[in-house]
């Protein structure tokens, strides 16, 4: 009654297609989630209650309406009561989670690391879009996701905890030097974040590191360039942290074993 090799391997494709679909439909669902977060914890509003109302009328959404991504289109990306105008960014941050989500379970497959990573990206993803509107870093997303971070790594990688505490304090002190250096251009919260992705991604901060200040350098660059920024303008930089972090815990290990080859 054994089946053949053809017939299992397509049933384990097809597990692997349906697990795949799983972690794309849970990111959008966070990723809902990260809106909300978005949107009120700035404003030190409650993530729970109310439920999810249109800013300008004020009337609650209805369920079918508030599917992620989904329910934006259908909408035709306007409130259904009063027609206000729904940012596009409100999907965006949707399928944004949902593609880290993909990308993630392709990467760890279902181990305790896949965890950790929805985790990490979904506190990345508020984060950053947190600070670009806000210009500031919440404590409340980096501080518990440092104690989170460094406790799953310590216990997924206990024979490597030096190597955790190393880039996490090595990450936060080499913002801090820089902070100290030039006043005004990092900010606690850049310097608390880095402390986070160092717990969590160990060796793979360096690559996480690189990334932020060589994307967030280039477009400062770019911005001042177009003059679509002054010289006085601040530009937050834990977009570009929370970019390479993502890259770090997706793709880090990649990107350190090429550099590596590089010298053979
Ligand atoms: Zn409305």
């Amino acid at each position: 009654m054994g089946w053949s090799f053809v017939e299992e391997r397509v049933a384990v494709d097809l597990i692997e297609a349906y697990m795949a679909m799983v972690a794309l439909l849970a990111g959008m669902v966070v990723g809902s989630f990260l809106n909300v977060v978005i949107h009120r914890l700035p404003a030190g509003e409650s993530l729970v209650a109310p439920g999810s109302h249109c800013p300008k009328c004020g009337h609650p959404v209805r369920w079918y309406h508030n599917v992620p991504v989904i329910g934006w289109l259908l909408l035709g990306g306007r409130c259904y009561d009063c027609g206000t105008r729904i940012p596009l960014r409100y999907p965006l941050i949707e399928s944004l989670t949902g593609a880290g989500f993909l990308v993630a379970y392709l990467v760890f497959g279902v181990r305790p690391e896949l965890i950790v990573a929805w985790g990490f990206l979904a506190a990345l993803i508020a984060v950053a879009f947190i600070d670009l509107d806000h210009f500031i870093i919440p404590n409340r997303i980096v501080l518990p996701g440092a104690v989170i971070g460094v406790v799953a790594s310590l216990a997924l990688h206990p024979e490597r905890w030096w190597e955790y505490l190393l880039a996490g304090l090595g990450a936060a002190g080499f913002l801090l030097i820089i902070a100290l250096l030039w006043p005004g251009g990092m900010g606690a919260g850049d310097i608390k974040l880095a402390l986070m992705m160092g717990f969590v991604l160990g060796r793979g901060v360096l690559v996480a590191m690189f990334l932020s200040f060589l994307v967030g350098g280039l477009v400062g660059i770019a911005l001042l360039a177009l003059k679509l920024k002054g010289r006085k303008d601040r530009i937050p930089f834990g977009p570009y942290l929370a970019l390479g972090a993502a890259t770090g815990i997706l793709a880090g290990q990649q990107l350190l074993d090429s550099y590596l080859s590089l010298y053979g």
